[in-house]
C-alpha cells in the first residue's frame, strides 16, 4: 500500500513539474518587496486594512498555491496568469492581438481586479483576494515568457538543458535564473532597487498594455537566443542576468505605481 502511494506521488510530482506557469518563490516576493517599499501613505494604510500585518511578499505566491487545491475552487483562475501572443512587431500589432483575445486572461484580467480592489461597496474578503492576485499578477506581467506564443505555451513545451538538468524554457526564465544566483528575496529587492526617483518615474510611466509589450518584446528576443535543445550555463547567464534583474525591478515599480493609483 505504501509502494503504491510513494509511486502515486512521485507520479503527481513529475505532472507538476512538467509545465511551470509563474516567476518561482523568489521572483514574486521581490516583487513584491519593492513594490512595498515605494506605496504612499494612504495605499499603504489601506493595503494594511486589508492584508492585516503580513508584508506583500507574504501572499506574493498564494495565488500559484492555491492551484494544488483540491477543491478546484479556483480553477478559473488558472488563465489568468498569462497572456499567450504570438510575435507581433510592433506595439499597435500587439496591442490589437491582446485586445481581440476574448478567454481571460492576464491582460484584461489585471483591470477587473484592480477594480474590486478599488470598491469599498465590496466585501473586504472579496477585496483583499482581488488585491492578492493583483500582486501576483503584475509579477507574472514582467517575466516575459508569461507573454510568449501560444503554440509552446510561453516556452513551456521548448526543451533545454540548464546547467546539464533537462527543464523547458518557461521554467529557466521563471526561477532557474533567479534561483542560480543565490539571493534570497529581501536581498535581492535591496540590490536591485536603487534608482534615482527619476529613472523610477521613467519606469513607471505609460500603461498597462505598454508594460506588458515590454515583456513581449523580451519574450521574443529570448526565442531569437533560445532554439530547442539548447544548452544553458553561465555564459546564458551572464547574457540575461541584467534582463532578470530588470524585470524583478520594474515590475515591483510599476506594481507600486497601480496600487498607488488605485488608493490615490
Ligand atoms: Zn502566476
Amino acid at each position: 500500500m505504501t509502494k503504491i502511494f510513494s509511486k502515486l506521488f512521485v507520479l503527481a510530482g513529475f505532472v507538476s513539474s512538467v509545465y511551470s506557469f509563474a516567476w518561482g518563490l523568489t521572483g514574486h516576493r521581490v516583487i513584491a518587496e519593492i513594490a512595498e517599499n515605494h506605496l504612499d501613505c494612504r495605499a499603504r494604510h489601506q493595503i494594511k486594512k486589508l492584508l492585516g500585518k503580513e508584508r506583500m511578499a507574504y501572499w506574493a505566491n498564494w495565488p500559484d498555491f492555491i492551484k494544488s487545491d483540491t477543491t478546484n475552487a479556483y480553477k478559473n483562475t488558472f488563465q489568468w496568469h498569462y497572456v499567450n501572443v504570438d510575435p507581433q512587431p510592433d506595439f499597435d500589432s500587439f496591442a490589437k492581438a491582446v485586445q481581440t483575445q476574448q478567454q481571460p486572461n492576464l491582460y484584461n484580467q489585471i483591470p477587473l481586479l484592480a477594480a474590486k480592489v478599488k470598491d469599498k461597496k465590496l466585501p473586504l474578503q472579496e477585496r483583499k483576494t482581488a488585491l492578492i492576485f493583483l500582486i501576483h499578477l503584475m509579477g507574472d506581467l514582467s517575466q516575459p515568457m508569461h507573454t510568449g506564443r501560444a503554440g509552446d505555451l510561453g516556452g513551456n513545451k521548448i526543451k533545454v538543458n540548464f546547467f546539464g538538468q533537462p527543464t523547458n524554457l518557461h521554467a529557466v526564465w521563471d526561477g532557474k535564473l533567479i534561483d542560480s544566483q543565490k539571493y534570497s528575496y529581501t536581498e535581492y529587492a535591496r540590490l536591485l532597487d536603487i534608482k534615482t526617483r527619476k529613472e523610477r518615474k521613467a519606469i513607471q510611466a505609460g500603461t498597462l498594455t505598454d508594460w506588458l509589450y515590454d515583456s513581449h518584446k523580451i519574450a521574443n528576443k529570448i526565442y531569437h537566443e533560445t532554439p530547442d535543445g539548447s544548452n544553458l550555463g553561465y555564459d546564458y547567464e551572464y547574457k540575461f542576468d541584467s534582463t532578470v534583474e530588470r524585470q524583478l525591478l520594474y515590475g515591483g515599480l510599476r506594481l507600486a505605481k497601480m496600487l498607488n493609483d488605485i488608493f490615490s
